[in-house]
Order: C-alpha cells, then sequence, then structure tokens
C-alpha cells in the first residue's frame, strides 16, 4: 500500500525537488504544504502541480495549528521539513524571523509528530552552515558546532531539537547536514544563482554589442562546497529509510572558491576571463570581447555591499559515511553543477 509523505517548503529549491523525487522513485502519496498568501508563487511547481498523486496543502510552520492539523488529517508516514529561510546573509537583517522559522519551526513539527503521529519518520534540514568557524578540513559529523550567522545558529538549535525528541521520545528523527547544494531553481540572492544568471544578462549584452553593468560580488575567496540539490534528495531518502535513525553529511567531497565558480561560469558561456588586482579593488576582466575596438571589458567586481558582517570562509565535507554505510552516490559534479546553470539561464535569456 502507497505510504503518505508530507513535504514542507514545497516553493523553494529543495522542498520542489523533493517532490519530483518522490513521484518518480516511488509510488506513495505526497502532500506539498505551502504557505497561504494572496498571491502563491508556484512557479516551481509546474512538474508536479497537476499530479494525481499530489496534494497541495496550506499551512505555515511559524503557526502550530496548522502544523498540528496538517499532521492530525494526513497522519503522514514521513515529514520531510524543508520550510525554512534558507538566506545567511538575510538572517542578521531579521534573526528573530529566521530563529521563528527555522528552529522554533523544527520544534513545531517535533510537537505535532510527538504528539497526533509518533511512529511518522521525520527529517530535518540541516545544514553545513552550523560548521562556521572550522577546526579542520574536511567537516565530518564530529566537527563541533561553531555556527557564524544567525541562520547558523538556527539550525544547530535545530539539530539539538531533533536529537533531543529522538532520544526522549523514540521518534525516528533525523537532522541531515547538507553542505551547499544548488541547481535550476536556487533562489537569485544566493551567489551561485547570482552569478549564472548575470553571466546570461552578459553574455546577450556582449552578442548584441551592447555595454553592460558588470557582475558585483563581496568576499570571493569563500570556499564553498558545492552539489546539485537534486543529487541530495536520494540522499534524504535514504536516510529516512534505514533502520536506525543514523544521521549524515551529504556533500561533494570537494571544495572550490567563488572566484573559480565565476571564472568556470563565464566560460560555459564562451567568455574567457582572469582576476587581476587584489582586495576590494580585485576585477575579473577579458579582452577578448570586440565592441568597436580592442578595449578590455569588467566582467565582474568586488563590491562592499555583498560583504557580510562575518562570513563562513571554508567549508568542505566528508561525505564518505552515507557513501559506504547506504550507498549513496551523487552524479552532478561541480563542473556539471555550473554548466546546467548556466545553459539553463542562458535559455531563459534567450
Ligand atoms: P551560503 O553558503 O549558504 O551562505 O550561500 P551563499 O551563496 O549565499 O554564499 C556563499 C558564499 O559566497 C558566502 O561566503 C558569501 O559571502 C559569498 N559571496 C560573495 N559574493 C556574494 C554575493 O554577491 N551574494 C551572495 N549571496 N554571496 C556572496
Amino acid at each position: 500500500m502507497s505510504k503518505k509523505v508530507l513535504v514542507t517548503g514545497i516553493t523553494g529549491q529543495d522542498g520542489s525537488n523533493m517532490v519530483d523525487y518522490l513521484l518518480e522513485n516511488t509510488d506513495h502519496l505526497v502532500y506539498g504544504m505551502a504557505r497561504r498568501s494572496s498571491n502563491v508563487n508556484l512557479s516551481n511547481c509546474d512538474t508536479f502541480i497537476d499530479n494525481d498523486r499530489f496534494q497541495l496543502v496550506y499551512g505555515d510552520i511559524t503557526d502550530s495549528s496548522s502544523i498540528n492539523n496538517l499532521v492530525q488529517e494526513i497522519q503522514p508516514d514521513y515529514f520531510i521539513n524543508f520550510a525554512a529561510n534558507s538566506f545567511v546573509g538575510c538572517s542578521w537583517e531579521m534573526p528573530e524571523h529566521v530563529m521563528d522559522t527555522n528552529a522554533l519551526g523544527t520544534l513545531r513539527c517535533l510537537e505535532a509528530v510527538r504528539r497526533f503521529q509518533p511512529k511518522c519518520r521525520f527529517y530535518s534540514a540541516g545544514s553545513s552552515e552550523e560548521m562556521g568557524d572550522v577546526d579542520y578540513s574536511p567537516q565530518d559529523k564530529a566537527h563541533p558546532p561553531k555556527p557564524r550567522s544567525p541562520y547558523g545558529v538556527s539550525k544547530v538549535a535545530s539539530r539539538f531539537l531533533v536529537k533531543v525528541y529522538r532520544e526522549s521520545y523514540d521518534l525516528f528523527a533525523v537532522h541531515g547536514i547538507l553542505f551547499n547544494h544548488e541547481g535550476l531553481r536556487r533562489g537569485e540572492e544566493f551567489v551561485t544563482r547570482k552569478i549564472s544568471k548575470n553571466v546570461a544578462r552578459i553574455k546577450k549584452a556582449i552578442s548584441k554589442n551592447e555595454k553592460f553593468e558588470p557582475l558585483q560580488l563581496g568576499n570571493v575567496n569563500s570556499l564553498r562546497d558545492w552539489s546539485d540539490s537534486e543529487d541530495f534528495m536520494s540522499g534524504v531518502w535514504l536516510m529516512l529509510n534505514q533502520e536506525e535513525p543514523n544521521e549524515y553529511i551529504l556533500s561533494s567531497n570537494e571544495t572550490h572558491s567563488i572566484r573559480e565558480f565565476v571564472d568556470l561560469a563565464f566560460k560555459c558561456a564562451g567568455i574567457n576571463g582572469k582576476w587581476v588586482g587584489e582586495g576590494m579593488d580585485e576585477i575579473f576582466l577579458t579582452q577578448e570581447i570586440d565592441m568597436g575596438g580592442a578595449e578590455t571589458r569588467v566582467l565582474a567586481q568586488i563590491n562592499k555591499a555583498f560583504y557580510r558582517p562575518a562570513d563562513v570562509n571554508l567549508l568542505y565535507g566528508d561525505s564518505t559515511p552515507i557513501r559506504e554505510e547506504l550507498n549513496w552516490k551523487p552524479a552532478i559534479s561541480f563542473e556539471n553543477l555550473v554548466e546546467r546553470m548556466v545553459k539553463n539561464d542562458l535559455k531563459q535569456n534567450e
């Protein structure tokens, strides 16, 4: 008999990818929770909104009565919580909202499961931002939590709430630690999508012989362990279907700088450039463009406005345990990811 899966955050990248994954790889019924607003943005939901095994339900992770009602009514076998305020940069601007949504949000889900459906398997979306100011590389599960942002703190709080509920009430509740994961549905405030969108904009301007504004970036020294979100969904599902509720890291086991991402993204659009200068004066430029003269063109530059009050400078995960113990394997490399994102934005700009 098919089971019932409640997924929150379905208008976002991970929630929508999870629904796609479940509809393609299981025969379960999927209930996808979105927030009711005057203008619900379902642009990430095109692939499943009309699927017979999918049902859109309304609720809000900041409203316990709505979460309680959904769990009571649906009686899910799995509850996957991807509802979150997921942008680290904004967590200094609205720290209370981030703690309410991400940390208390997890607590509301756990309480609903404990009270109304304790046999339900619960997934909480953890983040490499919990590692923060890292002590060593690559980071494994034993790395201490050293968050550097209100967002990081909210995810650490979730991790420990899940642990406490699992141990206190014998729930099958897991908090997977997912390193950066991007893709075609990534929000524009994240650096990867910002780069791919701007590369497409600049490529279009160049091909029409028009002037363009350079891409503006903050800390390009930052190193991240980037994967494709679509690859992570099978890892989350494996974590939920083990015998014991073990927690795992999902990562690419590689690290790359923002600078490298920029370089590769422009290359994918057929534009070669190089980084020159230092600090705030560092620029990424190309001499290959003939726009009525052999001028050097600035493709990207540093803008202080995009620096954070505190940054996580290096993230580099070790996902060996889930690869060895649950046989999880990602299919999309860093190079494929950059290419997919840039090609997708170039196509949208045609
Ligand atoms: P995060 O790892 O979840 O914070 O993902 P982001 O994509 O938001 O940021 C990744 C890294 O890119 C961070 O170290 C940022 O400081 C750095 N970065 C540099 N320039 C930018 C920018 O213009 N926007 C964003 N979002 N991040 C930037």
